[in-house]
């Protein structure tokens, strides 16, 4: 078991949040195919109650495929992309009225922001959206933040807003991420067991989890855990709780016990490695012996031509990639300063062979030590 993150209490941790992100799933904000107004003025009441202790607020909603359904004559959910694309354009709008109308109630601006997996993969884009939210924040304004549904296929989608709120958490260094579902938190052992408290570690968390998906949504308890685990390696706090329940979030700031606390785990990563570790897609492989492995994992290493075995996938100077043990085993991550093809004619060669083979030598490190992140565990 990890350990928990030294002097942090979970009463602490959240005492002292000053910007929260919370995620809310469609299966809390909908009900066939419609937004549940009650449900969004509840909530709405809640956050705008967050704000007055003084603290900084971003909303992850889900809900805007769910509540363009019956606009477009759909029962249920769409196996067909496009027709999610078409109903989440309708449903968006629907939400961030019905979001806009709780909050201009308490006197509050939101404003709206789309975001597709590739704007967190390019790091210039990341920090873009990082300025924009950081900016709203400045003005007092709630972002409302959602995956762009209608223009993200498949191959693009983040998948589900848990990942989403994850990688949002990260991008702005909030210091609680709370993901309000349609159950109690984690329960034991599946869902009729009771509710776990406290998190230790993910890993042994995972046991616990059966598998369900949510109708509305696209998650379920595993996308949950692993954003959790995910926000836990930045050192932030993570919560699962439920959301439908009456002042769910005002308990969680009052340090109420309510739903399931994820600690943080103890190593923090620095705000680039961050990025490397979360944000980002890996564009392929790089396969290394023994010794590499050791230098980079050991002693936290630059990797070399040197112990460089086989290159995996095409990919420019600049791409993120895995860095495998012999075994297929990826181990750590990393931002390429050669290109795949470069990587190939070189491997197994010494920095200074480099001119003669390729003609020119940039650096000798093909992934440098502070372009390079360890994957937990793997230490
Ligand atoms: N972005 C989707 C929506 O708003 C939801 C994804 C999810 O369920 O996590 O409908």
């Amino acid at each position: 078991m990890a350990q928990r993150f030294p002097g942090t209490t979970r009463q602490k941790l959240i005492r002292d949040a000053r910007l929260v992100v919370v995620k809310i799933g469609s299966a809390v904000l909908t009900r066939e195919g419609r937004l549940h107004r009650a449900t969004i003025n509840h909530l709405g009441a809640d956050l705008a109650e967050l704000r007055r202790t003084g603290r900084q607020v971003i909303v992850v909603s889900s809900g805007a495929v769910a509540s363009g359904l019956k606009s477009l004559g759909l029962t249920g959910m769409p196996k067909a992309i496009v027709e999610k694309q078409a109903a989440a354009a309708v449903g968006q709008q629907v939400l961030l009225g019905a979001w806009s109308d709780v909050f201009r109630k308490a006197g509050v601006a939101i404003g709206q922001v789309l975001l597709t997996a590739d704007d967190l993969d390019h790091r210039t884009r990341y920090l873009n959206a990082r300025h924009t939210l950081q900016r709203l924040l400045h003005h007092g304004v709630v972002p409302i933040v959602n995956e762009n549904d209608s223009v993200s296929f498949e191959e693009i989608r983040m998948g589900d807003n848990d990942h989403l709120s994850a990688l949002v958490t990260t991008l702005v260094s909030a210091q609680l991420l709370v993901l309000l579902t349609n159950v109690d938190g984690l329960h034991a052992g599946g869902p009729d067991g009771p509710v776990i408290g406290e998190v230790t570690a993910g890993a042994a968390a995972r046991a616990h989890v059966t598998g369900e998906r949510s109708a509305a949504g696209t998650g379920g308890m595993i996308t949950k855990l692993e954003a959790a685990e995910l926000v836990g390696r930045s050192g932030i706090g993570a919560i699962i709780a439920n959301g439908g329940k009456r002042n769910v979030l005002r308990r969680i700031i009052a340090g109420e016990a309510v739903g399931t606390f994820f600690h943080p785990t103890p190593s923090r990563l620095d705000p680039r490695r961050r990025w490397l570790a979360t944000a980002t897609r890996a564009r392929g492989s790089l396969v290394v012996d023994a010794g590499a492995r050791r230098a980079i994992v050991r002693r936290g290493a630059s990797l070399l031509p040197s112990g460089i075995l086989a290159v995996q996938g095409r990919f420019e100077a600049g791409a993120v990639v895995r860095i495998c043990a012999e075994d297929g085993t990826a181990f750590a991550r990393g931002l390429v300063s050669y290109a795949a093809e470069e990587i190939d004619r070189v491997r197994g060669k010494k920095g200074a062979e480099l001119p003669a083979i390729l003609g020119y030598r940039y650096v000798d490190e093909i992934v440098h030590r502070n372009d390079l992140v360890i994957e937990p565990g793997a230490e």
